[in-house]
């Protein structure tokens, strides 16, 4: 099992999409699976910000990965991981038991800059994990958080994931530059009870 994380534009797409091509030359069947964001179905791609791409099919949940891998198919990747339920954790672990190389993609972290969803324990079962940096657009250092920004500002702690009518931007930001308005002092330590 193999990790792609980081920020956005932190090159995730472009580094699964190295992978899936070079199993391609390799003469490996591949599929790869994104999360299915509205009512498009059929064959999709998955693309970089960079422009390079590659085929991919568009699923509505975890269980549709196994489902819809084929028998012939021994490379796995999964774009986009962090949007997935929590079953995505179980599904990756079968593939590898059955046999498949499994390369996730997805952030590490939300824009508030906590772990997101099944992300951090993929992470723990992983045998590769590479943690990729952006360029912080503020300051130039090592872009590791995703700053929201709603209507021109920051988006607060508490903005709801999607903002009817608002306009939403997201940026590459180091820590220091990252700004969560309204962010409880240690939210993380509280969530775990210590
Ligand atoms: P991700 O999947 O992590 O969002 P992509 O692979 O889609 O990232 O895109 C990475 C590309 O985005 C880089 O190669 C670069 O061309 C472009 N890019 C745009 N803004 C930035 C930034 N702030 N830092 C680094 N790369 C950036
Ligand atoms: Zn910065």
């Amino acid at each position: 099992m193999e990790l792609v994380v980081g920020g956005m534009f932190s090159g995730k797409s472009e580094e699964l999409i190295r992978r899936v091509k070079r199993s391609v030359i390799a003469r490996r069947a591949v599929q790869v699976f994104k999360p299915a964001i509205d009512d498009r179905y059929g064959v999709e791609v998955v693309r970089s910000h960079d422009g390079d791409s590659f085929v991919a099919v568009p699923v509505r949940s975890s269980a549709e990965i196994l489902a819809r891998c084929q028998p012939e198919t021994s490379v796995v990747a999964i774009d986009e991981v962090q949007f997935f339920d929590p079953g995505v954790v179980d599904v990756c672990r079968t593939l590898v038991q059955r046999g498949r190389r499994v390369i996730c993609a997805g952030l590490d972290l939300d824009f508030r800059g906590e772990p997101f969803g099944p992300v951090p324990a993929l992470l723990a079962l992983a045998e590769r994990v590479d943690k990729l940096q952006a360029i912080c657009v503020v300051c130039g250092e090592a872009g590791t958080r995703t700053q929201r920004i709603v209507n021109g500002v920051p988006a607060y702690y508490e903005d709801p994931v999607i903002m009817i009518g608002a306009q939403e931007t997201y940026e590459a930001r180091c820590r220091t530059c990252h700004q969560v308005p309204r962010r409880a002092a240690a939210p993380l330590a509280a969530k775990a009870g210590a």
